[in-house]
């Protein structure tokens, strides 16, 4: 039997070294503000049990792990129908680029680099009365904890430095790829991006998707076994950027990173795991928190190959 907390006290300790390697996120001035030195690392397994180590309560900004929460709102409502808006292969361009778009006449290349985020949130924002709101809910009802809310301090602080992407958001609507007010839109993409969790929160949120699509907490099917299987496969092309065949190289998950340092990944059937290193390297992606995870797959000897 695995012993999973023994593995990860082992790699916490062991991943201590490449603290000060990488750089936080300064270019939303809010999380240029968190303590490099935080280090956490939450493991939930489908059958129950959970293990932690380090810094795992300590709420931070999700940032594009949101992008998640969001593809799986709009695809449990629209399904196939989002793909005639945006793609799903990998871009091999930093998350915010904006030089594909022109060629692929405003439709993105996948739904985890910014402009791809922007138009699932466009379609929410369609489907939802109250999108702040629904996607709180969905996210609490998720990791099973409603305390969870959004870190209003780092939402308007990404607010005032939106600059790249409303000008995404502009150029795809010049396309007829956005179709509500940007600047509605901006509002809601900076809220999902500052909701605020832990390690823990994470990982327990990801297991609806390691259990195919059921929320572990509600027992409610949440997407079907098919679109939860596509979101897998969407996740381990394109969730790290152009650092994602990287990912699948030396990790072997479905994952997504956020430029907080925050990473969840998790293997269908069987768990979920969320890392927090805030250091990230050139890519935007936690530096640590990849180490980490090549190093728990190569421990349990377990990845999705
Ligand atoms: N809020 C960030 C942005 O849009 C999210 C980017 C990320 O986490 N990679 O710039």
């Amino acid at each position: 039997m695995v012993d999973y907390q023994a593995i990860i006290d082992r790699i916490l300790e062991e991943s201590r070294r490449y603290l000060g390697q990488g750089r936080v996120a300064d270019y939303i001035p809010a999380l240029a503000e968190v303590d490099p030195h935080h280090m956490g690392i939450s493991v939930s397994l489908l059958d129950g049990r959970s293990f932690a180590a380090g810094d795992t309560d300590i709420p931070f900004s999700i940032q594009s792990i949101s992008k998640v929460f969001t593809l799986s709102m709009v695809t449990a409502k629209i399904g196939e129908e989002l793909w005639k808006s945006v793609g799903r292969e990998p871009s091999g361009n930093p998350f915010n680029s904006l030089v594909q778009l022109e060629h692929e006449r405003g439709i993105p290349r996948n739904p985890f680099i910014n402009a791809g985020a922007l138009v699932v949130t466009d379609r929410l924002i369609s489907l939802y009365h109250r999108p702040k709101e629904a996607i709180l809910d969905f996210v609490r009802s998720m990791a099973g904890n409603n305390d969870i809310y959004y870190d209003s301090r780092v939402a308007v602080s990404e607010r005032e430095n939106a600059d790249r992407n409303m000008a995404l958001a502009y150029f795809m609507k010049s396309f007829g790829n956005i179709r509500n007010d940007v600047e509605m839109l901006i509002d809601v993409y900076c809220h999902q991006c500052a909701i605020a969790m832990s390690c823990g929160d994470i990982s327990q949120s990801f297991l609806m998707l390691a259990d195919r699509g059921i929320n572990p907490h509600t027992g409610t099917r949440i997407l079907t076994e098919s679109q939860s299987k596509r979101l897998g496969a969407v996740m381990s092309m394109c969730g790290f950027y152009d650092e994602s065949g990287d990912f699948a190289y030396r990790v072997g998950l479905p994952g997504k990173s956020g430029v907080g340092g925050g990473i969840a990944a998790y293997m269908p059937g069987k768990l979920a795991i969320s890392v927090w290193s805030p250091e990230l390297n050139s890519y935007g992606n936690s530096l640590a928190g990849i180490e980490i995870l090549e190093r728990f797959t190569t421990d349990i000897r377990r990845s999705i190959f």
